[in-house]
């Protein structure tokens, strides 16, 4: 079994990242990042955001609202960052509290600064193999985690657990894509799946994003695949200073008995998303500044 190590792919990238910034002309890529409230998961990922951007040499702008913000007043914040033309990126920190609409939000990011690739028009550039759009950042992430992984997903079943707009579904069209590393014969499950087992086992490669702790075990894992392990649980552990340990929605210890490769959790796919958002701010500032690379 090999460990797919997240935290050395992502290091290189941002080393690779680091480089490009240091080179271009003038304004350095700035990075918008918008939280609302104080879910500790969010504040934790905004700042390994902000602290990220600061290591390559971008400028992380962090813009915090409080609990009750409304959806015009946040409306009309995002605005105001699309007409900033200081802002090359501009990402909301997701879940929003309720009840934000965050798709309406989302959807409100102007299409050239959205980062996240959570706008319409983004997503629909996926489907269409467009690349001159984003991809969402967990998504794009595993695909590379696959590719400096050496696996080429051509002619390959993979199988992707859940279905959310922000990994499954975007990971499944990309698995899909005609294009070199993708070319996958993909399958999505979801809640109303009958026999998830039953398809796992079938899987060459599978995704498994559904917010379920451990919930693949070894005897869903057919042997010799790859386990790509997309979720973050936080599990109740007296045991930790926290209260709580991470874990993903693959149980490892049985699951790592099985695969040829596998991610661990943390250190797996979550460096790899941020990783990915630096690379789609230095994109937008490179698409706006007309700046080829
Ligand atoms: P989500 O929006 O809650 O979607 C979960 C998906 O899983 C839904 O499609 C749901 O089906 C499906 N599902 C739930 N229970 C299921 C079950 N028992 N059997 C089959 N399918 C089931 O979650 P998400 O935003 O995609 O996130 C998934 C996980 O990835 C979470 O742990 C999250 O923290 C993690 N995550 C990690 C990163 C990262 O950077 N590593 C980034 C984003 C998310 P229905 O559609 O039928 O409800």
């Amino acid at each position: 079994m090999e460990l797919i190590d997240g935290n050395t792919i992502a290091a290189s990238l941002i080393a690779e990242l680091k480089a490009e910034v240091s080179s271009l002309p003038g304004r350095k890529p700035c990075l918008a990042l918008v939280r609302v409230g104080d879910d500790p998961a969010s504040v934790s990922y905004v700042r390994k955001k902000e602290k990220t951007a600061d290591e390559i040499g971008l400028v992380g702008r962090i813009i915090l609202r409080p609990v009750g913000t409304t959806q015009q007043e946040l409306e009309q914040l995002i605005d105001e960052l699309n007409a900033d033309e200081g802002v090359d990126g501009i990402l909301v920190q997701s879940p929003l509290p309720k009840p934000l609409d965050e798709l309406a939000i989302f959807r409100r990011v102007s299409p050239e600064k959205d980062v996240d690739g959570f706008h319409t028009l983004n997503l629909g550039k996926v489907a269409q193999e467009d690349d001159s759009g984003f991809v969402s950042c967990t998504p794009a992430g595993i695909m590379e985690l696959l590719a400096r992984s050496g696996v080429d997903l051509k002619g390959k079943h993979v199988v992707v657990l859940g279905r959310s707009l922000i990994v499954g579904k975007p990971v499944a069209l990309l698995a899909l894509q005609k294009k070199t590393g993708a070319n996958g014969t993909v399958t999505i499950c979801h809640s109303s799946t009958r026999d998830i087992g039953n398809l796992t086992r079938q899987a060459d490669v599978l995704i498994a994003a559904i917010g379920k702790p451990e919930f693949v075990t070894g005897d869903m894992v057919k042997p010799g695949a790859v386990v790509i392990d997309v979720g973050i649980n936080r599990v109740p552990d007296a045991t930790k200073k926290t209260g709580y340990r991470l874990t993903g929605d693959v149980h490892f210890p049985s699951a790592s008995e099985r695969a040829d490769k596998i991610t661990p959790v943390p250190g797996g796919v979550g460096p790899m998303t941020v990783a990915m958002l630096m690379k789609n701010t230095v994109k937008a500032y490179r698409l706006r500044h007309r700046t080829g690379h």
